[in-house]
């Protein structure tokens, strides 16, 4: 296999547009040598270095200051992970760590020892993600999982009512994407970010949003919370951070947790990966966000909008699909029951377009921001002639 820009070629030589970005990463597209360059030439100077104890590395002091600037927080750390996955567990562990020694008296646990996110929403697979996830196929058969963990419908706003007036005490922090992506693609209707931060507020509640697909310019800015107006107290993120040159992951980490995690100067945070901070990844994220930043990358995101969404859309006023649904550059149709997700997948490979089936009722896309028009347009004709095909 091969790949450049948006396109990538199999064995075969067959070419393809990579209608998801491989797998929600790839955002500056394939076959970037100014990433393959700037790697090489880190590797070159020092390939890694652990930062415990007391050491640390130019390339990863400049990403984080980098990442701190792009977020939405007035002042925060980057914690560094490999994964989106690490982020998450990070990211619970410094909510359960900031709740506990937040309390007056405290002793080994957090008293608040409760999680809460919505229906549909993924956060990885190990067992804090896994637990705090609402999807309920990727638990079956894993538990026991973590033990409280609330699970709210999407988008209502008094189910969001009802949590925190009868669990507010208990939670240590409300996760949420500020689009659902691995779940089928559903933007947050108008508002109802804005509500939970609110009700985070007046409960005491830390606030993290998972970015780890909608970081790095999917929502036409380095962070969806800017999208959303909607500062939170944590950022996971991953994924389009290196556009999959590497694989690097990490948290933003805002006031309401430094402040309390570092009031002590001789508090050691016992939590850390070996590969946290590691500069080759380090550096392709710098020559990533390097090559969004001077491409102008994001406003990409609103053609995506145009070319793909409003065709979508009008897919589904014509019948021929439930809905269409998506904001900026991630976009999804819903198919109806008697539809199948995976062989509408294959009669779009076929027409030489990847979309992503999510369980048997949608089609998702999720391009490099790299993608041109005309194969934006192709990509519209690919799902609207596999629905009609299979008619
Ligand atoms: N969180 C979200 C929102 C994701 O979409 C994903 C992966 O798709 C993850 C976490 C897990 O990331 P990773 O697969 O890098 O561990």
């Amino acid at each position: 296999m091969r790949g450049e820009g948006a396109v990538v070629w199999d064995d075969q030589g067959n070419d393809y547009i990579d209608g998801l970005a491989s797998l929600w990463y790839c955002n500056v597209g394939h076959g970037r040598w100014e990433i393959v360059d700037f790697v090489a030439s880190q590797m070159a100077v020092l390939e890694n270095y652990n930062t415990f104890d007391i050491y640390t590395n130019d390339t990863v002091e400049r990403l984080a200051a980098f990442i701190a600037a792009a977020a939405p927080m007035n002042d925060s750390r980057i914690f560094f992970t490999s994964s989106g996955t690490e982020a998450v567990e990070t990211a619970l562990k410094l909510a359960r760590l900031t709740t506990t020694l937040r309390e007056p008296d405290h002793g080994e646990e957090t008293k608040r020892v409760a999680f809460a996110g919505r229906v549909n929403s993924y956060h990885g697979v190990a067992y804090g993600g896994l637990s705090v996830q609402g999807l309920p196929l990727n638990k079956q058969y894993f538990g026991p999982l973590l033990p409280v963990s609330y699970q709210i419908d999407a988008h209502d706003f008094s189910a969001l009512e009802t949590l925190f007036a009868e669990h507010g005490h208990e939670l240590s922090a409300f996760i949420t994407e500020p689009v659902q992506g691995a779940g089928g693609v559903f933007p947050s209707v108008d508002g109802y970010l804005q509500r939970v931060r609110q009700l985070c507020d007046e409960h005491d509640v830390l606030l993290i949003f998972d970015e780890v697909i909608t970081g790095f310019g999917r929502l036409g800015s380095w962070f969806g919370a800017a999208y959303y107006d909607v500062v939170p107290d944590m950022i996971t993120f991953a994924k389009a951070c290196t556009s999959g040159y590497l694989p690097l992951g990490g948290v933003v980490v805002g006031e309401k947790v430094l402040d309390v995690i570092e009031a002590d100067p001789n508090f050691l945070l016992r939590h850390g990966y070996t590969y946290s901070g590691h500069p080759t990844a380090c550096a392709a994220a710098l020559a990533n966000c390097a090559i969004l930043a001077e491409e102008n990358l994001f406003a990409r995101t609103k053609i995506i909008a145009e070319r793909l969404g409003q065709p979508l859309h009008a897919l589904a006023k014509s019948g021929a699909v439930a809905e269409a649904r998506g904001i900026e550059g991630i976009w999804a149709v819903g198919l109806h029951p008697h539809q199948s997700a995976v062989e509408v997948r294959n009669k779009m490979l076929k027409q030489g377009v990847i979309a992503r089936p999510i369980g048997t009722a949608a089609i998702a896309f999720c391009p490099p921001l790299v993608i041109s028009e005309e194969q934006l347009d192709r990509c519209a004709e690919a799902v609207t002639n596999a629905v009609a095909d299979l008619a």
